[in-house]
């Protein structure tokens, strides 16, 4: 059995500090706080080179060495490719804004890359069933790789959930559900189910994986701006994984000894105006944000009204000089159909929310336009409601 080499040393929670052991079957930490992977980055920094690891294939799973999976057959693969930055030269000409696009993952969303670990993991460990709620593509990302392992997956999403996601994960052989309650709600459901041991609960941070896989994002940016950093992130924050990820990404590469300079970009949580709990305990300087009331936005994947994680994400948007920005439902639409007009480049709404926060950080002053600005589009824009096209033509009316 092929293995790549073992750098986690032990597992620890975010919240205390106090350590766990690796290689046994976790969700939250003894204190109820999630759960961090470390690594030997001493011993990594010895023995491994940043720019062999770049050029091997396989997209997120380049990074064995520092990610959990040990064994080359619980590598859960779909063809993993590196997400390319698309420059926006005419909408922003002259501008140093790129978005990242997810959209290019198995699955359509950048959901693959924590679900792959998740289920890579979960397969390591020996569990047969796996359960989480989602807003789509979670569960869409659940179902595929949890398939291609050969484990049950179950998925309970709030009922407006777009069709779209809920068709996929079933045809992926999800057992999904529409439930009659947002995504805190569906997940205090399959929470219940997983403590009485009916199946394994994968949701965000409460298994100590997928914070792993989203983490690559953080590698493959450096990487792909030649071992450097933007200037600021623009990330659409709804559990809040991906940007806390990239944080963990950012220490362990600074550790590693992999960047060219010291300097972090600023992040920027972004979220809807209609669910925005981390904006409002940014803004009152609060560790942790209380539960969003009657949550509300076209922009789905980022509707969580609460993170378990918030205090990671708070933490994170400090320390970097970062901030949180709220934007409206109508912005979004707006930048979504600006860039897709003017660029060729379809956004998913979440993607389109940190594109209207850039905006307004533009137009305040807070970004420059010579600044290097990463916008992330996490999913690809397809999976959405678009405008209907009204216009009829009728070809034997006038010869
Ligand atoms: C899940 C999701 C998000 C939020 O990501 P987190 O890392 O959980 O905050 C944003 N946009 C889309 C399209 C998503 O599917």
């Amino acid at each position: 059995m092929s293995q790549t080499a073992d750098f986690v040393t032990h597992l620890e929670c975010a919240m205390t500090g106090k350590r766990a052991t690796a290689g046994v079957v976790h969700n939250l930490s003894e204190d109820g706080w999630p759960l961090l992977v470390r690594y030997d980055l001493e011993r990594m920094r010895a023995s491994l080179d940043r720019d062999e690891v770049w050029a091997r294939g396989g997209g997120f799973w380049k990074w064995r060495e520092l990610l959990p999976v040990r064994s080359d057959e619980n590598v859960v693969a779909l063809g993993e490719v590196d997400t390319p930055l698309v420059a926006l030269s005419n909408s922003y000409p002259g501008a140093g804004a790129v978005v990242k696009d997810e959209g290019r993952l198995p699955t359509g969303s950048f959901k693959a890359r924590g679900l792959a670990l998740a289920v890579g993991m979960a397969k390591e460990l020996g569990l047969k069933h796996l359960a989480m709620p989602s807003n789509g593509n979670a569960g869409a990302a659940l179902s595929a790789y949890a398939a291609r392992a050969g484990i049950a997956s179950t998925v309970v999403c709030p009922a407006d959930t777009p069709e779209i996601n809920l068709s996929e994960t079933a045809l992926q052989g999800g057992d999904v559900f529409r439930a009659d309650g947002l995504i805190h709600q569906c997940g205090a459901w399959t929470k219940a189910r997983a403590d009485e041991g009916r199946w394994f609960d994968v949701s965000t941070l409460k298994e100590p994986y997928r914070i792993e896989g989203k983490k690559t994002m953080g590698l493959e940016l450096a990487a792909q701006l030649g071992w450097s950093l933007p200037d600021v992130i623009f990330y659409p924050t709804g559990g809040g994984t991906g940007l806390i990820g990239m944080w963990k990404a950012f220490a362990e590469m600074e550790a590693l000894g992999w960047l060219e300079a010291a300097q972090k970009p600023r992040m920027v949580a972004v979220q809807a105006e209609g669910c925005a709990p981390i904006v409002r305990a940014f803004e009152a300087g609060e560790r942790h944000a209380p539960a969003w009331e009657n949550a509300t936005t076209i922009a789905m994947g980022i509707r969580v009204p609460k993170a378990i994680g918030d205090f990671l994400i708070l933490d994170a948007v400090r320390e970097s000089g970062g901030w949180a920005q709220a934007v409206s439902d109508a912005a979004i639409l707006e930048a979504r159909a600006k860039v897709a007009a003017a660029d060729g480049l379809l956004l998913c709404p979440e993607g389109a929310a940190c594109l209207a926060a850039y905006d307004i950080a533009r137009a305040d002053g807070r970004v420059r336009a010579d600044e290097r600005a990463v916008i992330f589009n996490c999913a690809t824009g397809l999976k959405y409601d678009m405008p209907r096209v009204e216009k009829q033509l009728s070809l034997s009316a006038d010869g």
